[in-house]
């Protein structure tokens, strides 16, 4: 990688270490955090760094924002308490990577890292990490998912909305690589009152459908639907019931994407994806049965969303017989 920067007169620039194929951009209006045209988080209206359309509006004094293409291991976070973080171990994370600034005393920073075993299931999410207190301490933007991104994050020497530009710490700096365990680590201690805390042994069994189970048959996941005010908490994201809601600072619903399973505290039940769906959906109470009324109105609607399930397995099914 050369040690230049795509050079405009005027207008910001994009520094080397982020002319890379799986970084994708944003024109942003100058001195706005976010893109105002439609369509944006589409990740086929991304632009390569070297895009000309780009190059134009950065011309032009415009600021930019980008997000890591599917595929790709980066994250980027946008620290909004750096101490809180350092505190949890933030500092060692970030020390030597990517860093850039708005704030003179740097009490609020992006950085971005390089983080190969993301796992899967955050891909085309945005979540933050928040205190016991509920205050945010870290947004972490994860890299895309195949169609949709869950967010941008603004690019150094944009011209942010105090006026400042976000200015690079070190020009020298490259992407420093973590584990994932390490910011997961980094979350039990900024909120340790709800981080891991689904009982093991309280989680019904999954719903079975044609010997499979109907999130296997449907292709469902847990993150499907996020409970609001969504956040990372060790292995598990917390947040509010979409449905009952919450009072309580954490809110009360925690879900394992690893293990497929949503834990609504308020009901004292646990769902796998295909439950969480029928709840969200209003076909089943939470802490009801998923009994055959509920089965018949649930596979209505998946059905309806996706006929391509029911029709592939009728194809299978006549395959084996022909063999047979
Ligand atoms: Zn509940």
């Amino acid at each position: 990688m050369s040690n230049t920067t795509t050079s405009v007169p005027h207008g910001s620039c994009i520094p080397w270490q982020m002319q890379r194929e799986d970084l994708l951009y944003v024109m942003v209006p100058a001195g706005e955090k976010g893109p105002t045209y439609k369509g944006w988080n589409l990740v086929s209206q991304g632009r390569r760094h070297d895009d000309p359309i780009l190059a134009v509006h950065l011309l032009h004094g415009g600021n930019y924002g980008y997000y890591p293409a599917p595929c790709s291991d980066l994250l980027s976070l946008d620290v909004d308490d750096a101490d809180t973080f350092h505190g949890a171990g933030g500092k060692d994370l970030v020390r030597e990577t990517f860093r850039y600034s708005a704030w003179p005393d740097r009490r609020k920073y992006r950085a971005i890292i390089s983080c190969p075993d993301i796992p899967d299931h955050y891909r085309g999410h945005k979540l933050p990490i928040r205190s016991d207190r509920d205050q945010t301490i870290v947004e972490l933007f994860f890299p895309a998912g195949l169609e949709k991104t869950g967010g941008q994050c603004i690019g150094p020497l944009s011209l942010h909305p105090n006026g400042n530009r976000y200015e690079i710490y070190d020009p020298d700096a490259s992407i420093m690589t973590v584990r994932w365990s390490e910011i997961e680590e980094i979350t039990r201690i900024i909120c340790p009152a709800i981080a891991d805390s689904i009982p093991e042994p309280d989680y019904r069994a999954p719903v079975q459908s044609r010997g499979k189970t109907i999130t296997e048959r449907y292709g469902l996941s847990v993150m499907d639907t996020l409970p609001r005010d969504a956040r990372i908490a060790g292995s598990e994201i917390r947040g509010v019931h979409p449905v009952h809601g919450s009072t309580s600072p954490g809110g009360n619903v925690a879900m394992n994407p690893k293990k497929g399973v949503v834990y609504c505290f308020r009901c004292a039940a646990g769902y796998d994806a295909a439950g969480w769906d029928a709840i969200c959906r209003g076909i089943m109470p939470c802490g009801g049965t998923y009994d055959s009324a509920v089965m018949k109105q649930h596979l209505e609607v998946l059905n309806r969303e996706k006929p391509e399930v029911r029709f592939l397995e009728r194809i299978a099914w006549k395959r084996s017989r022909r063999r047979s």
